[in-house]
């Protein structure tokens, strides 16, 4: 897996170009970097300058850490663990400086503790509000209100951010965020009656950047989130995973800002490990779901759906299933993906030979190909690729 540190970086401008003039972009390396390798990429974002990386939890902030532990102190990025903690992460989250987020007043009593156990500094936390995705975070009203009366007096717990998480943010004009937007703003509203000053607003994902193309009807997330944010004297800011890997949804109903300028940093590649004459009349692979109706030359691969190849781009008689390149053209899968050979037809590319590179992922093939045969969304396709990541600087 070959992951071109010139594609992410050009990603990652491409997306703090779109957020505009005061909306910074955090960078989710969450998921080993969406299966690009957080060590991979941590240290490579850091020097483009992300002020934030984006985990999931304590262990992976921990190898994030440890993974940018030699960038220089004034690029050092700050570290938000997204996806709550369980009550044994508390003493980890403080030791390796992350900044958790949080919306229970459980998980904010194991950080304090935590914090007077090391003897730290009062902790920074961001508070999540659930404004319509019923996963995480705090509901506006009587709930949040109590939560703040006892978050202001806690010595060793600092209110550093208020965020929330967008359900249909690749829907233009979407009802469900319009709402989501109105109980995050009462919410902006009930902490700042708290008498707190968060550092930090931000809210949405990827799509949120690239579905901010300003419509009739609605001048775009960004621009609301600035205004609420600089509202309370707050930066504001947002979250982007996957346009960093250079995928994103199409925006549903709009135009897309970003997602153009976007290009895969991911190359999956592996090699012909066999080549193979069969006859009109043999079928390959599996439950004989494909034959060959012609003399065909195969090739086999050494990969397979314990790999990340979906079983789904398998090819019958009856449907065409997913393709590999080799040598630039096109070789179609036959028969079924198996768990770690997947067989592909050269019988039109001429002077294939065993060892030849194949690309399994990557320019002529990418992952909304493979989302789209295996009826699924990039997302998926990508965080499943299980090959060792390592870093190309190659142009192009
Ligand atoms: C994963 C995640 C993101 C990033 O989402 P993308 O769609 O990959 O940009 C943003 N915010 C939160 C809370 C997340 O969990």
């Amino acid at each position: 897996m070959e992951i071109s540190e010139e594609r992410l970086v050009a990603n990652y401008r491409a997306l703090v170009s779109g957020a505009g003039d005061g909306v910074t972009v955090l960078a989710v390396v969450k998921a080993d970097g969406y299966a690009h390798g957080a060590k991979v990429c941590a240290p490579v974002l850091a020097r483009a300058g992300v002020e934030w990386l984006g985990v999931t939890d304590a262990e992976e902030g921990a190898a994030v850490r440890a993974a940018v532990a030699g960038i220089s102190e004034k690029r050092q990025p700050r570290i938000m663990v997204m996806s709550g903690l369980l009550r044994e992460d508390a003493e980890a989250i403080v030791r390796h400086g992350l900044t958790p987020i949080v919306w229970t007043r459980q998980q904010m009593e194991w950080l304090a503790e935590a914090v007077v156990q090391r003897g730290a500094e009062p902790l920074a936390v961001h508070l999540e509000i659930d404004t319509g995705m019923a996963r995480q975070g705090v509901a506006p009203g009587a709930e949040l209100r109590e939560l703040l009366k006892w978050l202001v007096v806690q010595p060793n717990l600092r209110l550093d951010g208020v965020m929330t998480h967008f359900a249909s943010s690749e829907v233009a004009d979407s009802p469900l965020t319009l709402r989501q937007r109105v109980r995050f703003e009462q919410a902006i509203g009930e902490v700042a009656a708290a008498g707190l000053q968060p550092v930090w607003v931000h809210a949405g994902n990827s799509s949120t950047v690239d579905n901010s193309a300003v419509s009739v009807h609605d001048p775009g997330s960004l621009v609301w989130l600035r205004s609420v944010a600089s509202g309370i004297g707050a930066r504001a800011m947002v979250r982007c995973g996957l346009a960093l890997y250079g995928y994103c949804l199409p925006v549903e109903g709009g135009r897309s800002l970003v997602r153009p300028e976007l290009r895969p940093v991911m190359t999956w590649k592996t090699r012909v490990i066999g080549i193979r004459d069969v006859q009109a009349g043999d079928s390959v692979g599996y439950n004989a779901i494909f034959t060959a109706h012609r003399p065909m030359r195969l090739a086999l691969l050494p990969v397979g759906y314990a790999d990340g190849l979906r079983r789904e781009l398998s090819a019958s008689d009856a449907t065409p299933g997913g393709w590999v390149m080799i040598g630039g053209r096109r070789a179609m899968i036959v028969g079924r993906v198996s768990m770690n050979l997947t067989v592909v037809d050269v019988t039109d590319i001429s002077g294939v030979s065993v060892c030849d590179e194949v690309v399994l992922l990557g320019d002529g093939i990418t992952a909304d190909d493979h989302a789209r045969l295996a009826h699924t969304i990039a997302y998926e396709i990508v965080c499943g690729m299980r090959a060792e990541p390592r870093l190309v600087n190659a142009a192009g």
